[in-house]
């Protein structure tokens, strides 16, 4: 008896019996990246779901519960979240996981960014990306760059672990660069291809790849499509031979379609987020990866 004792101190003293990490993100990807860096010595939930769209998340009591019991809050940042996020944390109570506390984690602070403004920045006419693009992480380079932040804020929080923190950033980085390889391989025929996306949610994924976006469905990022809009789009599109209109879950397809049809492209759906697709199909952000290049294969064939 007495043996087992000490044994349990030695472990509890070594941080076996340490209880994982409490880790709340507010999209589902940085949930996915930090499950990869993370294992089991973390339990990680996100607060929007992949299927929605994450400038505009709707507040639920559940997540202040989420995150009162939060170790640490990871974010998109450039101002994402800025519609949902801060009066919930307001509400939760939680002062280790506000803006400037140890438990609070901006990942754009290290990460490859497109369309950074260079005059004044202001939201008015509803831009929702008045400080850079924020879906920087659809890029593999990036979620490397993701993965490499969270790596040391975990060792930071958890230095015991750090060893294990480290082996695993270090098997993701071998992981996700032979995929990357995989993705380009697939990709490689229509590199140059022109396409059309709703919103301006692609432009890392698309440069990664080579795939030029010529116009949106959105005349701004956040505002809804309007018929001159459109209709200049629809000219442009058969003037440039584009291929195939890209469009996210949580929109109404009534416009792309037409817009698709009228123009003679693809409509096609692809998920910008980790559990966008009803099935399993993108559940991790591997699996993403793998059914975003699959479908944009097919439309561009
Ligand atoms: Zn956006």
């Amino acid at each position: 008896m007495r043996r087992i004792l000490i044994l349990a101190t030695l472990l509890f003293a070594t941080g076996a019996f340490a209880a994982p990490l409490k880790v709340v993100t507010t999209i589902s990807d940085l949930a996915s990246l930090t499950k990869e860096v993370g294992g089991d010595r973390v339990d990680v939930q996100s607060v929007a779901r992949g299927y929605q769209d994450p400038h505009f998340v709707e507040p639920k009591p559940s997540f202040l519960l989420l995150l009162r019991n939060a170790e640490l809050l990871e974010v998109v940042g450039l101002e994402l979240e800025i519609g949902w996020l801060p009066p919930l944390l307001d509400q939760s109570r939680n002062n280790n996981i506000r803006p400037g506390a140890k438990g609070y984690l901006d990942l754009s602070n290290g990460v490859e960014i497109q369309d950074r403004p260079t005059g004044t920045v202001n939201r008015s006419m509803g831009d929702v990306h008045p400080l850079g693009n924020p879906h920087y992480w659809l890029d593999p380079a990036n979620a490397v760059r993701i993965a490499i932040q969270i790596e040391k804020k975990l060792e930071e929080l958890r230095p015991a672990d750090a060893p294990y923190f480290q082996q695993r950033l270090n098997d993701f980085k071998v992981r996700i660069n032979e995929a990357n390889k995989r993705w380009t391989a697939q990709l490689a025929p229509y590199r140059g291809a022109k396409i059309v996306t709703y919103h301006n949610s692609w432009p890392n994924f698309m440069r990664r790849f080579g795939i030029n976006v010529v116009g949106y469905v959105e005349p701004k990022p956040g505002v809804p499509p309007s018929p001159s809009h459109t209709f200049e789009l629809i000219n442009m599109m058969k003037d440039q031979k584009v291929k195939a209109v890209i469009m996210e879950p949580y929109f109404d397809a009534k416009t792309p379609q037409s817009i698709a049809e009228r123009s003679g492209a693809k409509l096609v759906v692809l998920y910008p987020s980790v559990g966008g697709a009803k099935d399993s199909s993108t559940d991790d952000y591997f699996k993403l990866f793998d059914s975003n290049v699959a479908k944009l294969v097919e439309a561009l064939k």
